[in-house]
């Protein structure tokens, strides 16, 4: 049996949109984690692939214990985490660490380097001394790249560029020394330039500290840079997960088609068929019956209306599910 260091089965997480009309006795809901199984090893990186609004996001702070779970099952390092008490929870946030998108939001501008990655420390009393936390902080900027660490000590986040700021909220994770690191488009709010570096530092970190990562992005592209699973979502569910080489080169699943289509090829020689999705992405309250992607799905049948394919573990699964429902 294989052995997984985090276990999610069928999570859900409906949130009320609004407060239920005079003709209803409960609000309605949005399905923005819709039963999600995944599993991850220790040292994996998976990265979990969207367009905004799918859900991925809503899977991050689920996991992280920043929302409750509506249903389903969360086991980390052996321990079931889904409904934890206050003290347990903070005890699994020194293990599982977010990196968020957006380094200028992120950082609390009146607090110095020092104090910004220092505060986890404090907030989890892992520090015994002031030269012990010195130690730890200093070790964390290093291993994020910003060198000499001892110079960016005093400074404040708007004396730093983009990239440094990034590094500075990925070192405030590392200080806790996490064995999971879920890191939320880390790279989408930072120039072109400076993407390859920070995913080069993310890379480094899984090879240096064996820790996992969940990698939240919109764009496939950067997922074949150093992921060893790609999961494709779609409205709250994966529609298709597997290795990423196979998901790039041999997509199944007509919606991983449609988002791989879109990618430019650097090649002007090469071209791509672009497969351009019609209508909008369903209304996660009112969700479609039967497949919940056939009101898009260029290769929608009859059957698709009514019968939903679940969950599907490997992209090729997918089209046997399809011809299944074809018999
Ligand atoms: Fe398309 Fe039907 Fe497959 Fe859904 S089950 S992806 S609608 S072919």
């Amino acid at each position: 049996m294989q052995d997984y260091f985090l276990e999610v089965q069928g999570l859900k997480k409906y949130f009320a949109a609004g407060k239920p009309s005079l003709f209803q006795r409960v609000a309605e809901q949005v399905h923005a984690v819709d039963g999600v199984d995944l599993q991850l090893k220790r040292g994996e990186v998976v990265a979990m692939v969207g367009e905004s609004g799918c859900g991925k996001s809503t899977l991050a702070l689920t996991l992280m214990g920043l929302e409750e779970p509506t249903a389903g099952k969360i086991t980390f390092e052996s321990r079931d985490i889904t409904h934890s008490n206050e003290h347990d929870r903070k005890l699994m946030r020194q293990k599982i660490q977010m990196v968020f998108q957006d380094p200028y939001e992120s950082l609390n501008p009146t607090q110095t380097i020092e104090q910004i990655v220092g505060e986890p420390l404090d907030v989890h009393g892992l520090a015994h001394t002031k030269a012990e936390r010195e130690v730890r902080v200093i070790k964390a900027l290093e291993d994020a790249g910003l060198k000499p660490a001892s110079t960016y000590l005093p400074r404040y986040p708007h004396q730093l560029s983009g990239g440094q700021r990034q590094r500075v909220v990925i070192a405030g994770a590392l200080v806790l020394e996490p064995h999971l690191l879920i890191a939320d488009e880390p790279v989408s709010m930072l120039d072109v330039s400076i993407r390859a570096e920070i995913l080069n530092l993310l890379a480094d970190l899984r090879q240096t500290r064996q820790i996992s990562i969940i990698l939240i992005t919109h764009d496939l592209g950067t997922c074949g840079y150093f992921a060893d699973r790609i999961a494709v979502m779609y409205l709250g569910r994966i529609v298709e997960i597997g290795p990423t080489h196979d998901v790039l080169t041999n997509p199944q699943h007509p919606y991983t088609k449609a988002l791989l289509s879109v990618i430019p090829v650097p090649n002007p020689r090469l071209r791509r068929q672009r497969l351009i999705l019609q209508g909008e992405t369903p209304n996660p309250i009112h969700l479609p019956s039967g497949c919940r992607f056939h009101p898009r799905c260029p290769v929608a049948f009859e059957e698709c209306r009514v019968v939903d394919p679940a969950y599907v573990e490997i992209g090729r699964e997918h089209r046997a599910a399809c011809l299944l429902l074809r018999k």
